[in-house]
């Protein structure tokens, strides 16, 4: 019987892709009008801009959501999985096998139909070919690596710690992060501050941690106002963390970071923060239009050159109209992308015409850790305004709830807020295993 309903294919369940299919799940498959999938690489979602807390060690674990248990609850079917091609031909997305630890496929590649396929995987960080980068830089990506690079971490401190008191080192443990868009700066004022918890902790053989940020453009934060940049910068200063601006990264070592003009910096951990791009498999996709980042060109109503294929979020290219350029790889694009998208859909069954997707930018924010956070929220009446301080957090919070509203509803969002405070009281701050 669910063969013979419209096949809907959502691939990948982040920012964009979870919200779609817990639309879709309630308001389509709940009432047996269309077959809602959700395939996704990952058995569990994190809201990816939390990602910087999952790799500092500083989220609460219930923020992890399970796949299956979420497409139980709003009849939508989770499949385990990577897409790694199309054949349009046939209407089938083709899928890896899968392997276990020793390698052995444990499930070979599979195929699985749509009439409707959304694409929604995503982005990677670009690195954009430079000597040493994929080998020596750690990256946050994905909450795998995010809780590789947070395991690396405490792993370091201890071994900081040891050698301090036994006086086998002398320089201070130095973390190099490449890049100050929001995900490099957001993530070294939160190691700034778990570098200060495990002191109020008392780890033994007090540590010593040189913060310090390397970015090619000469000023942080490129797309915020100038205001604000300076602001993030003067409060990235007062937390003692280093900004080497307008110092482009030509190679990492094991040990080093080494700039265009011939400067070396000693570094511990490395973090790749740099730039994104879509999947390198998606650059040619069976003749989908992509650009130079990989992403899927679509037009305004999201569809990409096959008007049965849709791309939303990091993937998709969309133009900005009225602005130049693409609309900015962000959650809350991803957010809008997933509702206008959830329209078509609906109206596709229907006989209807497609949604237009129109951009609203409503501002950046940037979380300093607990010290701050800083941004621009814009309005069409109001234009620019600069925020600082409680507010901007607020504002920067409310931006996750609307997630966790759009994938649990009010209630339960109200429930999860409710026991993380009281989570929050009773347990450590930061993991320390
Ligand atoms: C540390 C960090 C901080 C950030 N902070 C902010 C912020 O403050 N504000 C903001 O607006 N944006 C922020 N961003 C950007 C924001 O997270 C992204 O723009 C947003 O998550 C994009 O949503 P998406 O659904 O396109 O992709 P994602 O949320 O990345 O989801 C992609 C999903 O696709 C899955 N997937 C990938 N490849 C495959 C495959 N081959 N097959 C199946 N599944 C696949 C992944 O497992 C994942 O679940 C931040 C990003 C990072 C990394």
């Amino acid at each position: 019987m669910a063969d013979a309903l419209p096949k809907i294919l959502i691939v990948g369940g982040g920012a964009a892709g979870l919200e779609l299919a817990t639309e879709l799940g309630q308001k389509l498959g709940k009432a047996g009008k269309a077959q809602i999938t959700l395939l996704d690489a990952a058995s569990t979602h994190i809201w990816k801009p939390l990602l910087h807390e999952v790799a500092s060690g500083t989220l609460a674990e219930a923020e992890e959501i399970e796949y299956l248990a979420q497409a139980h609850s709003n009849h939508f079917r989770f499949l385990f999985g990577r897409m790694e091609g199309l054949d349009r031909a046939n209407k089938e997305i083709i899928v890896s096998a899968i392997t276990n630890k020793k390698g052995e496929e444990i499930i070979p590649q599979r195929r699985f139909k749509y009439d409707t396929l959304v694409m929604a995987v995503g982005s990677v960080s670009n690195t954009f070919g430079i000597k040493g980068v994929d080998k020596y830089c750690r990256f946050i990506d994905t909450t795998k690596e995010a809780f590789r690079f947070q395991k690396q971490l405490v792993e370091t401190y201890y071994i900081q710690s040891y050698a301090n008191q036994s006086r086998q080192r002398d320089k201070p443990l130095s973390i190099v992060i490449i890049g100050a868009g929001a995900t490099g700066v957001e993530l070294s004022a939160e190691l700034h501050e778990v570098t200060k918890l495990l002191a109020t902790y008392g780890l033994e053989g007090s540590i010593d941690v040189n913060i310090t940020i390397i970015e090619a453009a000469t000023k942080l934060l490129p797309a915020l106002p100038p205001r604000l940049s300076q602001a993030t910068q003067e409060q990235l200063i007062k937390l003692g963390i280093q900004l080497k601006l307008g110092r482009k990264v030509t190679e990492v070592t094991e040990t080093e970071v080494h700039t265009y003009d011939g400067e070396v910096f000693d570094a511990d951990l490395k973090v790749w923060a740099a730039g994104i791009k879509a999947p390198d498999w998606m650059k040619d996709l069976d003749g989908l239009e992509s650009n130079h980042i990989n992403q899927l060109v679509v037009d305004q109503t999201l569809q990409t050159s096959d008007p049965d294929i849709f791309a939303i979020g990091d993937c998709a290219a969309c133009e900005w109209v009225g602005h130049g350029g693409n609309v900015p790889p962000r959650a809350q694009s991803a957010h809008q992308m997933a509702s206008t998208v959830a329209k078509t859909i609906i109206n596709r069954l229907k006989g209807k015409p497609a949604a237009k997707f129109v951009y609203r930018d409503y501002g950046s924010l940037v979380s300093l850790g607990k010290f701050s956070t800083v941004g621009s929220l814009m309005g069409s009446l109001m234009g620019t305004v600069s925020v600082g301080g409680l507010i901007a957090y607020g504002v920067y919070l409310s931006l996750y709830k609307m997630h966790q509203v759009a994938i649990h509803g009010y209630f339960r969002t109200a429930m999860l807020t409710l026991s993380n405070l009281f989570r929050r009281s009773t347990h450590a701050k930061m993991k320390m295993h």
